[in-house]
């Protein structure tokens, strides 16, 4: 089962493809994450990948999508996957349904996670102040100024793909703004109805 979670930064995304990753046994592929990795180790991707993060802007396409391609032959994700952070723009969008099929893949559902905006920033604050009180490296990327960039990059180059996905049948709305088990459970029962 490969799956999307689309949503503004702060929905979270990462948060539900956690548990969805854990409780159905297939990875989490965080585009972000994988730059963060890319960075920290100062490869070349990374020392590319450092300044637009920090900007709050998207790295160019072909980058991240060379990334998913390179994880997707992985074993482990023979048995599906769930993309976190990915696709983000239209074109990831087109080469990913390019990619696909490829590798013999089919992409099961696109779960857009609805938050209202201004709780966003409330919730940003309370990850910023988590990550400080478990003693935890704050992401350089988390600071107001650019995370409402964030935002506006969310807006302007990532919310077409909702009715891009809706054209195709595959798009599903969650509550973003329930409980964390609320949305864990809508998204449950979103999955063992394609199941
Ligand atoms: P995230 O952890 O998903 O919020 O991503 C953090 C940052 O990594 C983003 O603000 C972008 O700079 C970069 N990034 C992550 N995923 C992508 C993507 N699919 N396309 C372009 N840039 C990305």
């Amino acid at each position: 089962m490969i799956v999307i979670f689309l949503g503004p930064p702060g929905a979270g995304k990462g948060t539900q493809a956690e548990y969805i990753a854990r409780r159905r046994g297939i990875p989490q592929l965080s585009t972000g994450d994988m730059l963060r990795a890319a960075v920290k180790a100062q490869s070349p991707l990374g020392i590319q990948a450092e300044a637009i993060m920090k900007a709050g802007q998207l790295v160019p396409d072909e980058l991240v999508v060379g990334l998913i391609e390179s994880r997707l032959t992985e074993p482990a994700c023979a048995p599906g996957f769930l993309l976190d952070g990915f696709p983000r723009t239209l074109p990831q969008a087109e080469m990913l349904d390019a990619l696909l099929p490829r590798h013999g893949r089919r992409l099961a559902a696109v779960l857009e996670l609805q938050v209202d905006e201004s709780a966003l920033l409330a919730r940003l604050d309370r990850r910023v102040a988590d990550a400080v009180a478990a003693g935890l490296p704050v992401r350089p990327d988390d600071n107001p100024e650019t995370f409402r960039h964030r935002l506006s990059v969310y807006r302007d180059q990532t919310t077409p793909l909702i009715p891009y996905y809706a054209a195709r049948g595959v798009l599903h709305a969650i509550d973003g703004m329930q409980a964390v088990a609320e949305v864990s459970a809508q998204i449950d029962r979103v999955l063992d109805s394609l199941s």
